[in-house]
């Protein structure tokens, strides 16, 4: 029995770990290898910042070692005693900062990881989906219960005595117990399970190390026996050997030219957690008044917890190629928050704390270049790569239109990257693309929101553009609604709402004044109708073949807006009223005129309403009222 039981979400991550990632279980070895260097990048940082550590002689390095049992089932004392079942062990060692007892119970009993238990919900049950999730997530130490049956973690923590040994068969718990280790940091000793046993393999460590982790920035060394010969070729016994097995600089320093794609992409694999290729990655150097180096990858895939508000940022700050935080947000706007990278300067003091960080002029300036660099490379992409532009439109077109929300200063550069859907074109369109369609003399860009995609295709809304040939953008996510009234303008154009008053000005005379004169006495009778149901009634500019339709005032929500906002919670919205446009050559409307049936006008007014409301997507207020009044109409 363990001493320690483990949290339950570590008991539900080991448990989905071990049954969606075994298909690609060698991944274990970048994340055991890749909390060896974390450990070595948090020892480093302390003994250049901090001056209780400057002491600490410190030579920072990985090694690996192996040791391999050829088991014979058939000899009952051929398994070694000190694994259950193989006898081979796989140990990987680092001299980091090292955890004490505190520590390992902390790191390795619980997850600290914010979103962790979204995380866990999000996942479907479905082993290839969920491997491509997990892959996101970053498995990180628990992978290895895939390839072992018992692991130990012997660790001294760097300035404290005491060495602890960890102990767990990755079932239900863990035991801790007093150990020894000469220096600071960890080994982490893994007793391989049968399928496991084939990692205990030079060539295998050294194949995964080069694919997953060869560009971690720390040495990485292999211990390994090679058996040594006699002349007439007869073993004589064997040596030991250790290589170094990974090139371990800091790609983002190297230069361009040296670098190959697969350089780049294996990096991105070690930083991201991604089992993926990146989409593209942008590597900068910068000289002159600021010098830093950048390197920034964008993902295939929008990382699992971008809608979260306690995302992990994907930005990792170094000074001076000492790592010092990849855990703040404020190095990307949130907007960006989906770019994975590095960012290194040689500007910042090392020791700089959070609080400094914050409100650092360097930083500051870094960031805005960063910031316009990718909106650069992002245009770039958009003309000159199609498939990729799809895909990242595909991903990110959300959280661009937040950027537009948010970061007054790029608008212009953003407005050209969102992309939306048309009226007239299949696919995505961009506000460029919509300007050059657009007919000489036409004054406005115009929109509509509110609904899904085939909803707003079909509103009544759009007729008369449609019929004058206009082209009107279809804005069907619910974030555009808040957007683009923030927006305002593209270039010289104003960008306006088909759905609010005053957006009709372009479709021509409403009518002669003669025949709106003949016309008025039937609004007259509808406005009267339906009362304080609605702001006004008005003659129709934009309707061709239905008989009515609804529209917002200039400056209030409209309808389907107020909608979601209640939807969100929001009770102490103001009941908005919509004004409600009929269509004067419409029968149903012309029909009113010869008729002093009030009965009959209360229905029609109502059930002209109703339906301009429901052709909308807006839930009416009284369905069995509608109903009853449409029946009445019906005989
Ligand atoms: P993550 O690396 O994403 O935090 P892991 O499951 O890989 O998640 O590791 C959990 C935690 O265990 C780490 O955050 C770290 O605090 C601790 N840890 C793991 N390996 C080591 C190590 N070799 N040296 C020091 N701490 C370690
Ligand atoms: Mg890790």
């Amino acid at each position: 029995m363990a001493q320690h039981q483990f949290q339950t979400e570590v008991s539900k991550l080991l448990h989905l770990i071990i049954h969606s990632l075994y298909s690609n279980r060698e991944i274990f070895l970048r994340e055991i290898v890749s909390n060896a260097s974390d450990a070595l990048d948090k020892l480093k940082y302390l003994t250049v910042a901090d001056d209780a550590y400057k002491s600490i002689s410190f030579d920072p390095r990985i090694d690996i070692s192996f040791n391999k049992v050829n088991s014979d089932p058939s000899d009952p004392a051929s398994p070694a005693a000190s694994s259950p079942k193989t006898g081979s062990t796989l140990t990987i060692a680092d001299n980091g900062i090292g955890m004490n007892e505190a520590d390992l119970a902390d790191s390795l009993g619980t997850i600290a990881r914010s979103g962790t238990s979204s995380f866990l919900e999000k996942l479907a049950g479905d082993a290839k989906k969920d491997s491509n999730l997990i892959g996101q997530f970053g498995v990180g130490f628990y992978s290895a219960f895939m390839v072992a049956d018992k692991i130990e973690v012997i660790s001294r923590k760097a300035g404290e005595d005491k060495a602890w040994k960890w102990t767990s068969d990755g079932k239900e718990g863990y035991d801790i117990e007093p150990s020894q280790r000469d220096t600071q940091g960890s080994t982490v000793i893994l007793h391989l399970t049968e399928e496991g046993a084939e990692y205990a393999n030079r060539w295998s460590i050294e194949d995964i190390i080069k694919r997953y982790s060869n560009h971690v920035a720390f040495p990485i060394y292999l211990t390994y026996d090679e058996k040594e010969y006699d002349d007439k070729g007869k073993e004589k016994g064997s040596k030991t050997k250790t290589d170094r097995i990974n090139s371990g600089t800091a790609i983002w320093r190297r230069s361009k030219s040296e670098l190959k794609e697969e350089d780049y992409n294996e990096f991105y694999k070690t930083l991201g957690h991604d089992t993926e290729e990146p989409l593209f990655y942008v590597h900068t150097k910068a000289e002159g008044t600021l010098e830093y180096s950048t390197l920034f990858y964008i993902p295939q895939k929008a990382p699992f917890d971008m809608y979260n508000a306690d995302y992990k940022p994907g930005v990792k700050l170094y000074v001076k190629r000492v790592f010092i935080t990849d855990d703040d947000k404020e190095l990307m706007p949130t907007w960006l928050r989906f770019v994975r990278g590095v960012i290194d300067s040689e500007d910042l003091p090392l020791n700089v704390s959070r609080e400094i960080l914050q409100q650092n002029k360097v930083l500051l300036n870094i960031k805005n270049g960063s910031v316009k660099k990718l909106l650069g490379e992002f245009k770039t992409l958009s003309d000159n790569n199609k498939e990729k532009w799809e895909t990242f439109i595909s991903q990110f077109n959300r959280p661009l239109k937040e950027g537009l929300y948010q970061d007054y200063a790029n608008r212009e550069a953003i407005l050209e990257l969102v992309r939306y859907k048309s009226t007239t074109t299949e696919g995505w369109t961009s506000l460029a693309d919509y300007a050059s369609r657009m007919k000489a003399d036409q004054k406005n860009i115009y929109y509509i929101t509110g609904g899904d995609e085939k909803t707003l295709k079909a509103s009544p809304l759009l007729e008369a553009y449609r019929a004058k040939e206009i082209e009107v953008l279809i804005m069907d996510d619910e974030i555009d609604d808040i957007v683009i009234p923030s927006v305002g303008k593209y270039k010289d154009w104003d960008i306006k709402a088909v759905n609010r008053a005053g957006a009709d000005e372009e479709l021509g005379e409403k009518k002669d004044k003669a025949a709106e004169k003949e016309i008025k006495p039937v609004i007259e009778k509808i406005k009267k109708a339906l009362g304080d149901r609605v702001k006004d009634v008005k003659l129709s500019r934009r309707l061709h073949d239905s008989p009515s339709c609804i529209v917002a005032d200039e400056n209030d929500p409209t309808m389907q807006m107020a909608q979601m906002l209640k939807a969100m919670g929001q009770a102490e919205m103001p009941e908005i009223k919509p004004i409600l446009e009929v269509n004067g050559d419409h029968p149903i409307v012309v029909a009113l005129k010869d008729t002093e049936d009030e009965g009959r006008i209360a229905d029609v007014s109502g059930v002209l309403l109703d339906q301009a409301l429901l052709v909308e997507g807006v839930k009416i207020k009284d369905p069995a009222d509608f109903v009853k009044r449409l029946n009445r109409l019906l005989v």
